[in-house]
């Protein structure tokens, strides 16, 4: 592997090891050139179902996506870096048995209050109480943004004149 710093072609691995349960080989590398070291993780590429949106759409399953969500929920809360990318390792897992070619969007988001409530009750109740009015996590993560525009208290406020 190419050095990201100095792009040289020989790095070698000095330590590697298991990690989000097993299913991530971690290996720290060291370039022979310019001696910066640097992480890689390898995991299995394995085929996820596609996923059907509300409006009848369907698109790749999207990690990238799933990681979002969960970080979004779990923001300022105790839950380390590991015990989310397991939670990842083990939605996927759960979606691939499920043996279809594809999911429901829905489906996807149960996984996720699932996960959640294994990892962080208040990360699980902020995400649910939000989550349950959408259909996916497009949708939860767009409310979640315009809830943080809206200036501190103003929510309040509007509810007591009610
Ligand atoms: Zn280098």
């Amino acid at each position: 592997m190419h050095c990201p710093f100095c792009n040289a072609e020989d790095t070698k691995v000095i330590d590697s090891r298991l990690v989000a349960d097993g299913s991530q080989v971690r290996r720290r590398r060291e370039c022979t050139s310019c001696i910066e070291r640097f992480t890689t993780y390898e995991s299995a590429e394995l085929v996820m179902p596609r996923i059907v949106k509300r409006d009848g759409s369907r698109a790749p399953f999207d990690e990238q996506k799933l990681r979002a969500g969960l970080q979004r929920a779990l923001e300022k809360r105790p839950v380390s870096t590991e015990q989310i990318e397991e939670a990842i390792n083990r939605i996927k897992q759960r979606l691939r048995r499920l043996g279809e070619r594809e999911v429901k969007s829905m489906t996807v988001g149960e996984e996720v209050m699932g996960a959640l409530k294994d990892l962080d009750e208040v990360a699980y109740i902020r995400f649910a109480s939000v989550y349950r009015q959408f259909q996916d996590l497009d949708e939860f993560r767009e409310e979640i943004d315009r809830l943080e525009k809206i200036p501190h208290g103003s929510l309040t406020r509007k509810n007591s004149k009610t």
